[in-house]
């Protein structure tokens, strides 16, 4: 078959990736220059050098997209950092770190030995964690984290120090709106696994050289010529037909459609409408969306911090918004760097940025340095900023609430598939949903098509 794949995001290009396994010539059709989506290669002018759009962590529960990458012919081992789980207030207050046990040994001993919480928040954390477990990871629907961590006991300061930080960057969505449900989910997959799962995953090349560079090197060494990748290509034209699919003016055998939820919701509607297909689109138009910046600073030295990410204690009323520090000098010796200052770069991330927006970048840019310097004195010195660049993406991630109806792979229109972080994932917005549905998209296409 021949098939044509809208969005060279991590979803649309695991479709593409899996096509190809399956036998079959796939067209990735992609708005940008640059493969990834929402996790892609961007270049800094204010930094003179290439960073990404935002810095991403990556999980050992990411099975999928590491296997995708070994289906590559990737080296997982060498284009990441990876630590066992180990989350460290960069001020000292807070550290929780696995222990080298089996599981679920390695995490009770780390809350055991936890720095920062009273014995009575290390057995509710226990106990809270023990019943979602026996609940087999499932909550209500409608509950928020908020009303789950309320049911479950936990302090005030357990909250602010260890559950507010881990869902907002998990879910990208504050405490109160949050889906317990995609938490638990979250839970599940990284505490819940084996040991290896809950393992951090820093990238240590750009995001698009990851692996999507080398998807688009073997989609073009397809032997049989049909495959390609098309650049700078945005789809603004869709049919469908009793025996073909029309992208723009092609005819292909089936699609893939592979564009976050608004910009697939403004394909689809052009399609033939069926009651199926009204509710389908309404499932597509109800996401609402959350931003994510990352501030990179270069610096007139590398920092060299003793580890590559650190927490920092978020203080909006002081126009501090970092919330988690990532140092490129602690990740080791990058792998073929071109970029000329990389290991003078530290990324700080807000997530839910919402209230850092409202404020001027030169008083972002100055908050932040105080608060690096106050929360890391027992540190070598922040180093000069020489340099500084802020990227917010306002549709990072869809807001992870609850109660949502995510749409399957499969639409109501033959021919027609999806794929996306925001399908029926189990996942927040995240890039292991991404692979995953790209992945299943393709696998249902395949079985019902070939
Ligand atoms: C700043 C930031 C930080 C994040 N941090 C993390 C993290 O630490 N860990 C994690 O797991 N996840 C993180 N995420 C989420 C993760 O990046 C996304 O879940 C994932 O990249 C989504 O992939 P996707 O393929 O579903 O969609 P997208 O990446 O949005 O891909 C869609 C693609 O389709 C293209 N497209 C759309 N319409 C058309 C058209 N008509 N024609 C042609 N092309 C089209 C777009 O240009 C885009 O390239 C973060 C996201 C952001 C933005």
């Amino acid at each position: 078959m021949n098939v044509a794949v809208v969005g060279a995001g991590w979803a649309g290009l695991a479709a593409a990736l899996r096509l190809r396994e399956l036998g079959h010539s796939v067209v990735v059709h992609e708005a940008a220059r640059t493969l990834g989506g929402r996790a892609r290669r961007v270049h800094a002018r204010a930094l003179d050098c290439w960073t990404d759009n935002g810095q991403h962590l990556l999980l050992g529960a990411y099975t999928q997209t590491l296997q995708v990458m070994r289906m590559l012919r990737l080296d997982p081992q060498a284009l990441f950092y990876r630590m066992p789980l180990r989350l460290e207030s960069a001020d000292g207050q807070f550290s929780i770190k696995a222990a080298n046990l089996p599981a679920p040994w390695h995490l009770l001993a780390g809350i055991a030995t936890a720095r920062g919480l009273r014995l009575s928040e290390k057995l509710a954390l226990i106990a809270i964690t023990n019943k979602l477990q026996k609940a087999q990871w499932e909550t209500p629907p409608e509950q928020t984290v908020s009303q789950w961590l309320e049911q479950g006991r936990q302090s005030p300061h357990a909250i602010r120090t260890f559950w507010h930080p881990l869902c907002i960057a998990a879910l990208n969505t504050p405490l109160e709106a949050a889906s317990a449900q995609l938490f638990a989910h979250v839970l599940r997959d990284s505490l819940g696994g084996n040991k290896q799962a809950s393992d951090l995953l820093i990238p240590r090349v750009d995001l698009t050289r990851l692996w999507p560079d080398a998807l688009e090197h073997a989609l073009h060494g397809d032997p049989l010529g049909r495959s390609s990748v098309l650049k700078g290509h945005t789809v603004r034209q869709l049919r469908t037909a009793a025996r073909y699919v029309q992208v723009q003016d092609r005819h292909f055998d089936a699609v893939i459609v592979a564009g976050n939820a608004p910009s697939s919701h403004r394909l689809l509607a052009q399609l033939p409408a069926s009651p199926l297909s009204t509710a389908y689109l309404e499932s597509l138009a109800a996401f609402s969306f959350l931003p994510i910046a990352t501030i990179s600073l270069r610096l007139a030295q590398p920092w060299a911090l003793p580890t590559p990410m650190l927490l920092l204690r978020d203080d909006p009323a002081r126009r501090q918004f970092g919330q988690w520090l990532f140092d490129s000098s602690a990740l080791g010796r990058p792998l073929r760097h071109e970029a000329p200052h990389g290991d003078t770069l530290v990324h700080i991330v807000v997530s839910d940025a919402r209230a850092m927006q409202e404020h001027e970048a030169a008083d972002v840019i100055a908050g932040l340095v105080t608060q690096l310097r106050e929360q890391t004195r027992r540190y070598a010195p922040l180093p000069e900023v020489v340099a500084h660049n802020i990227i917010v993406e306002k549709r990072a991630t869809f807001a992870a609430v609850p109660g949502l109806a995510r749409p399957q792979n499969r639409t109501p229109w033959p021919r027609v598939w999806v794929a996306g972080d925001w399908t029926n994932t189990e996942y927040p917005a995240v890039l292991e949903g991404a692979v995953r549905s790209g992945l299943q998209a393709a696998t249902e296409l395949h079985a019902a098509l070939d």
